[in-house]
């Protein structure tokens, strides 16, 4: 059983292909500048061997045929045929209201995520032409959508609706979805694995901290409150993403530095947050580097991140009545020792305290890094996005 996994952008396309008998990346890769002049394919096969074609690619069609070419390669490849895919799963950003779960794609399915087009502009519709290109070059294969914001729709009313005028969640649908979801709900799960609990009966804060950043406060299986939002622009502080502000700011600075509704979007969403406060860089990596070698600058932005993500781990630990462990995922959780050391330093009251040396040693892989007598588990575990996508669509397959 092979399942494609695939994630599409406006003008790139990710995927893999996963072996769900034994969970094995078989390959991998990414057709980047799709429609914009100068397309490629970088494809990393089961040998790990990266290759890099340029090959012209006018539309989401033409580059999934390229991939599919690519993991047959005349015969030579990974697969045989693409008869061997048994399935597709496609990463989709916005379900609204409607998806708490995934779903097989029909045309009623692909009607609900285009009327969620309006919550997600910038992702949806490009989720929507990976489909429907897939469609057209694999007709006959079912196809699952996994959506991030399905795992939040367990979030009580309470919890996800804004204290604006009730019309506006009536008219407009404005209330906080969440994102992350398909990230938040994978590491957590395995923290309950590596904590031999069952994960209908714990609870557990995980962090997903990469480009994008948000929190998840999670009981019983079930997600009940998260920083981000109606969009994914709420909560933590980010690489180039502001987080939550005062909401009357944004006025103020459009007025005072005459911006328009585009322009202070951009503004918060592509030039505030890590970059905006250090001047240097959008990746934790330059930041770090910049902040050691005496930039003032650049150590605010890091002690405001971990400041804001301290801020969550305690607002969710008073909203779960304790938590059994705090987890840290993605590019910056999973690999940036100092980070994590920063955000959990003095929570030993709320029973959270590390090894340091194991937390040191914990980079990319899944460690407790806790203290022995911690009552509350710290641990590090990668995140598998694309993995649960293949999980989920086989699991509807079935
Ligand atoms: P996204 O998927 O949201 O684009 P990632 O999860 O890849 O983001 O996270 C990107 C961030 O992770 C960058 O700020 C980068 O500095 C950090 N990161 C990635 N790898 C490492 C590493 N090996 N060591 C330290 N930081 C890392």
């Amino acid at each position: 059983m092979k399942v494609l996994v695939i994630n599409s952008g406006s003008s790139s396309l990710k995927y893999q292909l996963i072996d769900a008998n034994n969970e094995k990346v078989l390959a991998k890769g990414l057709c980047d500048r799709i429609g914009i002049g100068q397309s490629f394919i970088k494809n990393t096969g089961i040998d790990n061997e990266t290759k890099i074609k340029e090959k012209e690619m006018g539309n989401h069609k033409v580059a999934i045929v390229e991939v599919l070419d690519t993991l047959v390669e005349g015969g030579k490849g990974v697969l045989s045929s693409m008869d061997e895919i048994h399935a597709v799963g496609h990463r989709v950003v916005h379900g609204g209201e409607k998806f708490h779960d995934s779903v097989i794609i029909d045309d009623d399915v692909m009607e609900t995520i285009q009327e969620c087009v309006e919550l997600a502009p910038l992702h949806n519709p490009a989720n929507i032409v990976g489909i429907e290109a897939c469609k057209q070059v694999l007709p006959h294969k079912p196809m699952v959508a996994v959506f991030d914001t399905a795992f939040h729709q367990s979030i009580p009313k309470h919890a996800y609706l804004y204290a604006l005028p009730y019309e506006m969640y009536e008219k407009y649908g404005i209330r906080k979805y969440g994102f992350h979801g398909t990230s938040h709900k994978y590491v957590a799960q395995r923290a309950a694995k590596l904590l031999g609990k069952s994960f209908e009966d714990m609870k557990v804060i995980t962090c997903h901290l990469g480009n994008g950043a948000s929190i998840c406060a999670i009981k019983n299986g079930k997600s009940v409150d998260t920083s981000m939002g109606f969009t994914p622009l709420a909560g933590l502080a980010m690489g180039t993403r502001s987080g939550t502000v005062d909401p009357a700011v944004i006025a103020y600075i459009m007025s005072k530095e005459k911006m328009g509704i585009d322009e202070v979007n951009e503004y918060l969403n592509k030039k505030s947050g890590i970059l905006g406060i250090s001047g240097v860089s959008s990746d934790f990596r330059d930041v770090m580097a910049a902040a050691g070698e005496g930039n003032k600058r650049a150590e605010l932005a890091i002690e405001i991140f971990c400041y804001r993500v301290k801020n969550y781990i305690s607002e969710y630990i008073g909203v779960l009545n304790g938590t059994d462990a705090v987890v840290f995922t993605a590019g910056v959780g999973e690999n940036n020792n100092i980070i994590r050391r920063i955000v959990v330093a003095n929570m030993e009251n709320l029973g959270i305290s590390i090894d340091n040396r194991l937390n040191d040693k914990a980079v990319g892989m899944e460690m407790d890094v806790s203290n022995p007598g911690a009552k509350v588990k710290t641990l590090v575990i990668p995140t598998n996005e694309e993995l649960a996508i293949a999980r989920e669509t086989l699991k509807l397959l079935r």
